[in-house]
């Protein structure tokens, strides 16, 4: 051990790093383990952003304020420019949350960031990067909102925030609107954050709750809807928050090329960008009914791109599907998922592989 791990920040000494596990087999035939689309974009847009892409001045810094992808965000969501931060992929903006609002309430060592479990598993590792403490809410065993136990969390732990993915990942629950829209109403001390990546494929935004809502958070991310690589994410909320995180937010975070891929693509394609997502939902669906008619496996309703999946061995379901070249997604080191694994939805082709090894797996 060297003699720098001593300075390690203590939260972090007993942390993993965030991986994603992959079975043995690297050549996929269906990439079901990542929740992103399954449409590349067509090549002829491809050519179009290639031509946009070349004019990029890239000897330059890009715009630190992302002027133009602001103005295309606020049109689409119909709030002021001043409400939006944008992040590398929303991942980052979990941590600047973390960072800008870390102070310790009153008699607290630490502050706290709460959120019901299991959820995405980087809420925990951005709040002890940032050195906060991350306390979970257990969910109820279908996983959905436990109003008391969620109420006893937060007067036992007095988060600064409470992050609520909905709908949720990996359980794709969507939780309810009215539980949450209380915890905000009732905690005007607490920040709450919806993370709303998988908006795209089903329920209801709290966009148009956010002007009366001082301490409501909105995360979206174009991760999802076929712009993963890209790396880009923002949030919503008022313009103190958004002066907040500025503070903690590296400049130039968003490469130009990322930025005027992005705004091209929004600007021109949004409409198809959008198409496919419905069409992924109308494929979780489909997905989703093959899968009920299974014996060994239980599968729970989802209003996002993946569903999660109960099995006896899912270690060994997991690496069955690997050896078949098809990649799921396993939690290992998270308790409660151990009988689970969650399937991105693919393309009909992809998912028809899916269900034929999983009926082989299974027998
Ligand atoms: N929030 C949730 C609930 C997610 O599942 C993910 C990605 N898996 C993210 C945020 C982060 O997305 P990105 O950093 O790609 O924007």
């Amino acid at each position: 051990m060297s003699e720098l791990s001593a300075l390690v920040s203590e939260l972090l000494r007993d942390v993993d790093a965030y991986t994603v596990p992959s079975p043995a087999d690297r050549d996929a035939r269906a990439k079901l383990d990542a929740n992103e689309s399954p449409f590349p974009l067509p090549p002829e847009i491809r050519a179009e952003l290639a031509r946009h892409l070349a004019a990029a001045e890239i000897h330059r810094y890009p715009d630190p304020a992302h002027h133009d992808l602001r103005a295309l965000v606020a049109g689409e969501l119909e709030i002021a420019p001043g409400r939006l931060a944008f992040g590398h992929g929303s991942n980052e903006l979990v941590v600047q949350l973390c960072q800008a609002y870390s102070r310790p309430r009153d008699g607290a060592a630490r502050a706290a960031v709460l959120y019901p479990a299991p959820s995405f598993v980087y809420y925990r590792s951005a709040a002890l990067a940032a050195g906060v403490e991350p306390f979970e809410v257990d969910l109820t065993p279908d996983f959905q909102l436990d109003i008391d136990m969620l109420a006893r969390g937060i007067a036992n732990h007095r988060p600064n925030i409470i992050f609520f993915a909905r709908p949720n990942n990996p359980t794709g629950t969507l939780w309810s609107r009215d539980a949450i829209e209380q915890t905000i109403t009732d905690h005007p001390d607490t920040m709450i954050v919806v993370d709303e990546a998988y908006i795209e494929f089903g329920g209801d935004s709290f966009v148009d709750l956010l002007p009366a809502l001082p301490n409501l958070v909105l995360l979206r991310t174009f991760s999802k809807v076929g712009l993963a690589g890209l790396r880009i994410g923002y949030l919503a909320a008022s313009p103190d928050i958004v002066g907040e995180i500025g503070k903690v937010c590296p400049p130039y975070n968003i490469g130009i090329l990322n930025q005027l891929a992005a705004e091209y693509l929004l600007a021109n394609h949004r409409d198809l960008l959008l198409l496919r997502a419905t069409a992924v939902a109308a494929e979780r669906d489909r997905l989703f009914d093959s899968l009920s008619e299974m014996a060994h496996l239980t599968v729970y309703e989802s209003a996002a791109n993946m569903l999660l999946i109960c099995l006896a061995d899912a270690e060994h379901v997991w690496r069955e599907l690997g050896t078949r070249g098809i990649r799921v997604r396993r939690f290992p080191g998270h308790k409660r998922l151990d009988p689970y694994i969650r399937v991105t939805v693919g393309t009909p082709e992809e998912n028809a592989l899916f269900l034929d090894a999983l009926q082989e797996i299974l027998g």
